[in-house]
């Protein structure tokens, strides 16, 4: 591996950040503290910064030797928030927030960047602009759409914008990255039968929508295996059915929940119209009324081929071609994807390793994202912060794309 020496040099002291963020997590639009930390440290090492945006987000903007004078810029974006679940681990940098956890190793994500911020700062041996994209709510609150909201690319001018997580399983030294999609567009249905209640032992007095349910549910997943085409991607998991509460009472409506996840809007647009049609017109068979409501959350996270080849290659440089994997497509959803809409670039991951890194007092358990037991490798820190250095080095030395 080639890491940057500095980088090695100073990996203790951006652990001790992570760390200490890792013992005072904050959700969603709530990263104060953090965004502070992310502040101070950044303007510790003479990077001017502008806060606020998205709420808490915080951009950080390193010129290089022209001061920007050339025009250009690249975007480097890591998130800051944590999960609401309770930590199991017992490790002395452990949650300090009840109910709160950097389970998805939003922490790390930060230190990283940290990292090669550091290091841009001190060095600034490129041309343009390098933007430190900073974001809140990851997880469910849209952060990168908020920043994108608030005027991120036209106050900060970038050719193209690049992300990173960290993946637990493959060894450390490995990355994965690939041109397309490589995250799923998130979505969530609700859909209200309404019957008409009556006592069980008498259902022909009334109308019973736990039939019309089942039906309904069945139905559905003919959307996937014969209305879509098989080669594309789509799933539809009904994941809550409320009705009733009475052994003997036949409930006046049943309400289906659920979630949607596909690699295109075409696929999307496709599951939710024929969902609304399965829906109304089962509800008109069985003589119910039904009310569908469908709400798109994040899009489909797509790597543009050209960001994504350069990707692959910034890491073939430190850590041998062999060492960079084609990134599996997952159906996780994940809101760069909103970066990726505007902007060119590319999403990969980082390999966090086994989970044998974490220290005595971990609890049982795998280290998989979202788990109780998980903590981000240090180990990553220098070797994220040497991917984001190169790469922003390279991008900005090679000639305009534009
Ligand atoms: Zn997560
Ligand atoms: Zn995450």
């Amino acid at each position: 591996m080639k890491l940057i020496d500095s980088l090695l040099t100073d990996a203790a002291a951006i652990a001790a950040v992570r760390r200490d963020l890792h013992a005072h997590p904050e959700l969603c639009f709530q990263e104060v503290r953090t965004a502070d930390v992310v502040a101070q440290k950044l303007t510790e090492w003479g990077i001017p910064i502008h806060r606020g945006m998205g709420t808490t987000g915080v951009v950080g903007i390193v010129q290089g030797r022209d001061a920007g004078q050339c025009g250009r810029g690249v975007g480097l974006r890591a998130d800051m928030d944590a999960l609401p679940m309770q930590e199991f681990n017992q490790f002395a940098h452990a949650s300090t927030h009840a109910g709160k956890m950097h389970a998805c190793g939003h922490d790390g994500h930060t230190a990283m960047l940290l990292s090669a911020a550091q290091h841009l700062a001190k060095h600034r041996d490129f041309d343009g602009t390098v933007y430190l994209i900073f974001q809140p709510a990851e997880e469910g609150g849209g952060g990168a759409r908020e920043m994108i909201k608030d005027g991120l690319f036209e106050k900060f001018p970038m050719e193209a914008v690049f992300g990173m997580h960290n993946w637990p399983g493959a060894s450390v030294g490995t990355f994965a990255v690939s041109a397309g999609p490589v995250m799923a567009s998130s979505n969530e249905f609700k859909i209200t039968i309404r019957g008409k209640g009556c006592h069980a032992a008498m259902p022909h007095l009334g109308l019973d929508p736990v039939p019309v349910a089942c039906q309904m549910v069945q139905a559905f997943q003919t959307i996937i295996s014969r209305n879509k085409k098989p080669v594309d991607a789509g799933v539809i998991s009904v994941t809550m059915i409320h009705a009733g509460e009475a052994t003997n009472v036949v409930p006046d409506f049943c309400e289906l929940q659920g979630t949607v996840r596909t690699f295109s809007i075409e696929v999307l647009d496709l599951i939710e119209k024929r969902m609304k049609e399965v829906a109304e017109h089962t509800c008109a068979a069985f003589e119910a009324q039904c009310e569908f409501e469908f709400v798109r959350n994040y899009p489909p996270t797509v790597n543009s081929a050209a960001e994504a080849d350069f990707a692959r290659q910034v890491m073939s440089d430190i850590v041998g071609a062999d060492q960079v994997l084609a990134q599996e497509p997952t159906m996780g959803a994940e809101d760069f994807a909103y970066m990726l809409q505007a902007k060119p670039g590319a999403y990969c991951f980082i390999s966090n390793g086994d989970g044998a890194h974490r220290e005595m007092g971990h609890g049982a358990g795998p280290c998989t994202l979202h788990n109780p037991n998980y903590d981000f490798n240090d180990e990553l820190i220098p070797l994220g912060g040497t991917y984001w250095v190169q790469l922003a080095k390279r991008w900005l030395n090679q000639p305009s794309q534009a």
